[in-house]
C-alpha cells in the first residue's frame, strides 16, 4: 500500500498538470462511472482541486462533482502527454481525464468513484480517518488521543490504522520505530505519551519532507525503495546501519503485514 507522502505528492502533481484545466476527453470502463458520465458529462468540466485525504486522492471538478480514488495495493495514477505509450496495459486503464495537454490515467483502482459535496462528506472511509500526518493542519493531540484508543494493540500496527492517524504505511512504519529505537511489537500501553509524540513528530517530518521533494510534472508514483535509502526496511538479514546487528523480520497483526526491525536498538517496551 503506498504511503501517505505518495498520496500526497500525486495530487500535487496531477494538480500542476491538469488543475485549472478543461477537460476533453474522459473515459472509464468502471460501469457506476461510465453510467454517471452518461447523464452529467465530464468533458468540459475544469478540474478545481486535486488533494489527498489520508490515502484517497480526490478530484474536484467543476459543477460540484467529485471523483474520489484509493489506490490500496495495487492502483496508481500515471500522467502521460498526448500520444504517449503508457508504462501499463491498456487492460489495467479504469479511468482517462484528459486536457489538451497532459493524459492523467488511473489504473487498476479498486475504489473510484463520484460524488457531490454531501455524499463525499458522508463517505464512512473518509469519515472515519485520523488526522492526515501531512496536512498543514495537522493536530498531533488528536493523533495521540487516537492511538491511546488502542492500549492493548502492538504499536507497529496501530500505526497502520488510518483512523488513529493517515499517512503511515507499511515502510514509514518499521522505519519510523527504528528511528525512535521502539520495538514494533509493544504494546501501545507500554509507550509513554513523550514517546509517542516523538513517534507522531518523526513521522510527520519523514512524509511532509517527501512530499516536497516531489520532482516536475512528469513525475508518476515512484516506490520509496528505489528513492530512498532506508534504516530497516526491506534489508533483513543485513547488517544494522547503526549496530551491525542484523535487521529482522516477521509477519505481524491481523492484517500479517511485514515488519523489518534491528533487535538491538529497538528492546524498548519488548514484551
Ligand atoms: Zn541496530
Amino acid at each position: 500500500m503506498p504511503e501517505g507522502d505518495t498520496i500526497h505528492r500525486a495530487a500535487r502533481t496531477i494538480a500542476k498538470a491538469i488543475g485549472g484545466r478543461v477537460i476533453t476527453r474522459f473515459e472509464t470502463v468502471v460501469a457506476a462511472l461510465a453510467r454517471a458520465n452518461d447523464q452529467q458529462p465530464i468533458v468540459g468540466r475544469r478540474i478545481d482541486a486535486v488533494t489527498a485525504r489520508g490515502k484517497n486522492l480526490i478530484i474536484a471538478f467543476s459543477g460540484g462533482l467529485f471523483l474520489r480514488s484509493h489506490l490500496r495495493m495495487n492502483g496508481s495514477w500515471h500522467i502521460y502527454r498526448p500520444g504517449e505509450a503508457w508504462m501499463k496495459r491498456r487492460s489495467d486503464m479504469r479511468v482517462v481525464i484528459a486536457t489538451d495537454d497532459f493524459v492523467v490515467v488511473g489504473f487498476n483502482l479498486p475504489i473510484a468513484e463520484f460524488h457531490d459535496a454531501r455524499s463525499l462528506e458522508r463517505e464512512p472511509d473518509l469519515q472515519r480517518l485520523g488526522p492526515d500526518l501531512v496536512a498543514d493542519d495537522f493536530d498531533p493531540a488528536e493523533a495521540l488521543r487516537r492511538i491511546r484508543r488502542y492500549p492493548d494493540r502492538e504499536i507497529a500496527d496501530v500505526l497502520l490504522n488510518q483512523g488513529a492517524l493517515a499517512g503511515i504505511g507499511n515502510i514509514y512504519k518499521s522505519e519510523v520505530l527504528f528511528l525512535c529505537g521502539i520495538s514494533p511489537f509493544a504494546l501501545v500501553s507500554s509507550v509513554a505519551d513523550g514517546e509517542l509524540e516523538r513517534v507522531i513528530a518523526i513521522a510527520r517530518k519523514l512524509l511532509v519532507h517527501n512530499v516536497e521533494r516531489a520532482g516536475g510534472s512528469r513525475e508518476t508514483m515512484s516506490s520509496l525503495r528505489q528513492s530512498q535509502r532506508l534504516w530497516v526496511y526491506g534489508r533483513r538479514g543485513e547488517p544494522c546501519r547503526k549496530c551491525g546487528t542484523r535487521i529482522e523480520y516477521r509477519k505481524q497483526g491481523p492484517d500479517v503485514r511485514g515488519t523489518y526491525w534491528c533487535p538491538r536498538c529497538q528492546t524498548r517496551h519488548e514484551a
